[in-house]
């Protein structure tokens, strides 16, 4: 990977779910760009300790080799854990600049018999868990000296970035996946309250709202080229998309590129929200 821009520069950064997927090329970009990551997994302790060798080398590879990435266990669906991740990062970085509310899971059942305990997973490990982090960023942001982020002394705050992986589910209904549907709908309204509330401190609150992208999460129809060309033939682009492409969304609204950017999803979807039924006109 060789990156045009340094644009994340000494900054700090925890990304949730960064063992895999989208969370993965999130924190290779980060760590192209300059930042320093912490890559957050549940369960896969070698696809994490994977993320951390390529993050090392991405960032030896852009002159960035003094940086000392980490990997943090903690299952954000657990208070407790989260509260734990957050000890640990901070102590070791003494610093945090970015926060990404990357872990997310669904599962399907019809929404008559969705199983209680499945919708409160869900919702645990997608919403309240990115709550709960946004928390800890935010106290973590407010308390510490201003001009943390590199604005020097002409901003009075210390300035922090909080983004979330949010769907184009987020606005559009997807049936038997309730809990899912629910947790991405929360997502709009998690981003644009926090960044209402903070956006005189100096905080931004964003998200990035995927399409189809190619990650474990679709392993049912990635890798199978006839589902997949049925999935692919519903997108206006044609395409599923590279988790890095997500990921340059992401490096984008981190930096200070996106500086007066708040409240605001970034859908990177292929036109999947444009209502592709009405390409051509059946209405009137
Ligand atoms: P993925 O390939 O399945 O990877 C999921 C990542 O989340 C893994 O790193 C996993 O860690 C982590 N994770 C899962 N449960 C967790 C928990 N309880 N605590 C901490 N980490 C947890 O998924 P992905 O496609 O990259 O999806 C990432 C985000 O993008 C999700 O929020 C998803 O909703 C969103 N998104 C994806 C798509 C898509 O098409 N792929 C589309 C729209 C939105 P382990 O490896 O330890 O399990």
């Amino acid at each position: 990977m060789t990156s045009q821009c340094r644009r994340l520069d000494g900054r700090f950064a925890l990304i949730t779910g960064a063992s895999r997927g989208i969370g993965r090329a999130i924190a290779e970009r980060f760590a192209a760009e300059g930042a320093t990551v912490a890559i957050n997994y549940a369960g896969s302790q070698g696809a994490a300790e994977e993320t951390l060798k390529s993050v090392q080398a991405i960032s030896a590879e852009e002159g960035f080799a003094d940086r000392k990435h980490r990997i943090v266990q903690a299952d954000v669906g657990k208070p407790e854990a989260i509260a734990a991740m957050f000890k640990d990062v901070l102590a070791a970085f003494g610093r945090l600049d970015i926060l990404v509310n990357n872990a997310g899971i669904q599962t399907e059942t019809p929404s008559e018999t969705y199983p209680l305990a499945d919708y409160e997973r869900v919702i645990a490990v997608n919403l309240t868990g990115a709550l709960l982090c946004s928390q800890a960023a935010l106290r973590h942001f407010l308390n510490r000296p201003t001009g943390s982020l590199g604005y020097g002394a002409a901003t009075k705050h210390s300035g922090g970035v909080i983004l979330n992986c949010s769907s184009v589910h987020e606005i559009i209904p997807k049936p038997g996946y309730i809990a899912y549907s629910i947790s991405k709908g929360g997502m709009e309204n998690l981003t644009r309250t926090l960044a209402l509330e903070y956006a005189d401190k100096g905080i931004r609150v964003n998200a990035v709202g995927p399409g189809a992208v190619d990650t474990d999460m679709n392993a049912r129809w990635i890798n199978d080229p006839k589902m997949r060309h049925d999935v692919e033939s519903h997108i206006p682009m044609g395409r599923a998309a590279g988790a890095q492409e997500m990921a340059a969304v992401f490096a984008f609204l981190a930096s200070d590129d996106a500086s007066y950017i708040t409240g605001q999803t970034i859908f990177a979807c292929g036109g999947l929200t444009l209502f592709g039924d009405f390409k051509k006109n059946w209405s009137s």
